[in-house]
């Protein structure tokens, strides 16, 4: 079994996938070009902004996005401490001070009260400028937007959504990498919708961001391409991908979410007696929202039973991964170079000792889904 069966998608896709690379290939065009304009406006519209743009991958999506707001040395930018390492990563790159707060244990995204404690401790405690805050989809589901975007007016912080697990999520029929005043996602191999290589992009509705956005992403280009305004990166999305994209994007939007979302709700039925039983937690789905389940996540009872579990299915050939064994602020590289607040960030560091994140994908199959069920069963 795989843990992310990316195989069988490339077969489904049948020949439409290879006419599509093989036209990049004899077009001579293998930067920018018709795939990547037309890819930036099927993307825009399906989130409903005005501007994507398309760039190298979605760590670069996320620094862009920090770049076209001037984030800098004396700013504090707000954290989910339960993420993967780019959220913060990006934030040291242009110089700014990661805070980390903690999650909801529920729906392990960025806590409401966490980040007002996280704010008020920056104030009063230190010299730096609160600026913004990302919010991260873990896992699929977005964040809670709602309590964060009223937070975030309240205290004058922009918000940048890190959608890179997210994309095809939605809140109340609001899409996923529309929640930020910018967005961005990653098209990493494999994530909701993933190319055959790195790929990102940033979502906004403001011309003035996605123009530096765009200045950034290419040399700081001004006007014209050999007249360059600021000190910018190379960061662009290759041709070849985006035309991966448009195929790989109509089969994500005409069949992939629901068929993961149809997988899920399968799962849920599949392992709620082996929850009860050995007292693990499934994930849970708030209502009105919409997650594009990028992993299923449980919750084990402890640290001791997660292992267990974990070895137990390596044992029966079925694949499992940790999301994330480590809290972002117990990450070397951020040691002396970022701030947690005096409460730290207990939920998230009892997360990352109990989950385990199970085989997942539009393409896994009823007959995989059987095997994990089957496997909990005997346990
Ligand atoms: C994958 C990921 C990124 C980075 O995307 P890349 O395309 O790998 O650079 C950023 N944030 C989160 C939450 C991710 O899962």
């Amino acid at each position: 079994m795989e843990f992310r069966d990316l195989k069988t998608q490339y077969h489904a896709l049948g020949d439409k996938m290879n006419e599509a690379i093989l036209d990049v290939c004899s077009s001579g065009r293998y930067i920018g070009g018709p795939q990547v304009d037309e890819l930036e406006r099927v993307l825009a519209e399906y989130v409903g902004l005005k501007h994507c743009i398309t760039c190298a991958n979605g760590t670069d999506a996320l620094q862009l996005a920090l770049l076209a707001w001037g984030v800098g040395p004396s700013d504090a930018v707000f954290i989910p401490d339960f993420t993967f390492f780019s959220t913060g990563e990006v934030v040291s790159s242009v110089g700014a001070n990661p805070v980390f707060v903690d999650v909801c244990e529920r729906t392990f995204n960025l806590d409401a009260q966490s980040l007002w404690n996280a704010i008020e401790y920056v104030k009063a405690n230190t010299d730096l400028t609160p600026r913004a805050v990302i919010a991260v989809d873990l896992f699929g589901l977005p964040a809670d937007y709602p309590s964060i975007r009223r937070i975030c007016d309240e205290e004058g912080l922009l918000l940048l959504e890190d959608g890179a697990q997210g994309f095809g999520g939605s809140i109340l029929g609001h899409m996923a990498c529309s929640f930020g005043d910018i967005s961005t996602t990653s098209f990493f191999p494999a994530k909701p919708l993933g190319c055959y290589g790195d790929g990102g992009a940033c979502f906004t509705d403001n011309d003035e961001w996605a123009t530096l956005m765009r200045s950034y992403a290419v040399h700081g280009k001004g006007a014209m391409k050999y007249d360059n305004v600021r000190i910018g990166m190379n960061s662009r999305l290759d041709t070849i991908q985006a035309a991966i994209l448009l195929v790989k994007f109509q089969s994500f939007k005409e069949r992939e979410i629901e068929a993961v979302n149809t997988f899920a709700n399968d799962y849920s039925e599949l392992l709620n007696s082996a929850s009860d039983r050995l007292g693990f937690e499934l994930p849970e789905i708030p209502d009105g929202y919409v997650s594009s389940w990028a992993q299923y996540t449980l919750k084990m009872a402890d640290g001791q039973q997660r292992d267990q579990i974990k070895d137990y299915l390596s044992g029966c050939d079925i694949p499992t991964m940790v999301y994330y064994p480590k809290p972002m602020h117990d990450q070397l590289a951020f040691i002396d170079k970022s701030i947690l607040p005096p409460d730290g960030c207990p939920v998230t560091s009892s997360l990352c000792r109990r989950v385990l994140s199970l085989p997942m994908g539009p393409y896994l199959g009823s007959d995989n889904l059987q095997r994990v069920s089957n496997a909990f069963a005997a346990l």
